[in-house]
């Protein structure tokens, strides 16, 4: 069975358990270190020691697990996914059972795409700002630039998106990220800095989030390549200003840490401290056991990697044809 029809089944299994109440993630994300070659302000995750990685065999029966439990979409993350030699082995593991994404800050691109352009669906590449003040961002000068080459080798053959965090100290460069994103041809895909515990402050006040935030809503109305919906803008909007929260389905996107972990409920309220090796529990009897309804109204953050899922409406069908059909119908253009 081809990669495209598995996906499709086990988003029917999905839906079918999802009728007796049954809690099935859609999405796993999963970081494959902490180390990274960069040094950006806002990340709790280069500044902690990587111990023993995941194999390639565990990397596989991790995999196996997420798949026989309906996972269709796996991300991989870090630290910087392509510090490992054996990431091609991996992607390859994962995009035979998978829709498959990484995100990466570029610096390696241009010199490793060429191993793993097969095995991934779609890549995201870290964008903060233009020049110089992406540089600043991300610690390490000349990032944007390598970034900016990788970005244009690999969106030559793969759909590439900019992943963008807004922070303090950018809300004023979000035009100027999407005007690049249209320049470079590709879309773009925005994060509000959350603030961790053991990195540097630096989500947006709220004054100036408003006017970013409401910038890109009128950018997406007016046919912008972003990838959120718009919805998801008028979410933050309400649960930011206007004291309307959104309802939280963190069951949706399961997040693994880099020794196999599962991270409960959340990465934001756990900050990747798992305890539970995914292939040696009861995955769906775990993750079942959880009270996920008081997270409901919490409304922490406003990642778009769990807000999204969560505002998902398959009886919606604009939000349906803008989420699934036309990435269905992009994808089988190829
Ligand atoms: S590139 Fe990513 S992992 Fe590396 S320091 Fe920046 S945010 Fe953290
Ligand atoms: S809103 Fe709360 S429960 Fe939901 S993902 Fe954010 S921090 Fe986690």
């Amino acid at each position: 069975m081809g990669l495209f029809q598995s996906v499709i089944l086990r988003t029917i299994k999905r839906s079918l358990k999802g009728l007796n109440g049954e809690k099935v993630p859609f999405i796993a994300g999963h970081k494959l270190l902490y180390t990274c070659n960069l040094r950006c302000q806002m990340c709790p995750f280069w500044r902690r020691p990587d111990e023993a990685l995941l194999t390639v065999d565990e990397e596989r029966k991790m995999m196996d697990s997420l798949a026989d439990f309906g996972v269709s979409y796996m991300g991989f993350e870090g630290g910087e996914p392509f510090l490992r030699r054996d990431l091609p082995e991996i992607l390859r593991e994962s995009h035979d059972r998978f829709f498959t994404s990484v995100v990466s800050n570029g610096w390696m691109l241009k010199d490793r795409f060429r191993e793993v352009r097969d095995y991934i669906d779609h890549l995201f590449v870290s964008i903060d700002g233009i020049g110089e003040v992406h540089d600043r961002l991300r610690g390490v000068e000349g990032s944007f630039e390598k970034a900016r080459q990788g970005i244009a080798v690999a969106s030559s053959e793969i759909p590439v998106s900019l992943s963008s965090t807004i922070t303090s100290e950018n809300t004023d460069q979000v035009d100027m990220i999407v005007a690049f994103a249209e320049e470079m041809n590709v879309s773009v895909s925005f994060q509000i800095a959350y603030n961790y515990s053991t990195a540097e402050k630096k989500s947006p006040s709220q004054s100036n989030l408003k006017g970013a935030i409401t910038k890109l809503l009128d950018l997406k109305k007016n046919g912008a390549p972003i990838l959120e919906s718009k919805e998801f803008f008028e979410s933050v909007i309400n649960s930011w200003y206007n004291w309307i929260g959104w309802k939280c389905k963190p069951w949706l996107t399961l997040n693994i840490d880099p020794k196999g972990r599962v991270v409960l409920p959340c990465y934001v309220l756990n900050e990747y401290a798992g305890s539970l090796k995914v292939w040696e529990i009861d995955l769906p009897k775990v993750w079942n056991s959880v009270n996920w309804e008081q997270y409901e109204t919490c409304n922490k953050c406003a990642l778009s990697c769990y807000l999204e899922p969560s505002l998902f409406n398959w009886g919606d069908f604009g939000m349906v044809k803008e989420h699934v059909i036309d990435n269905v119908v992009s994808y089988l253009r190829g």
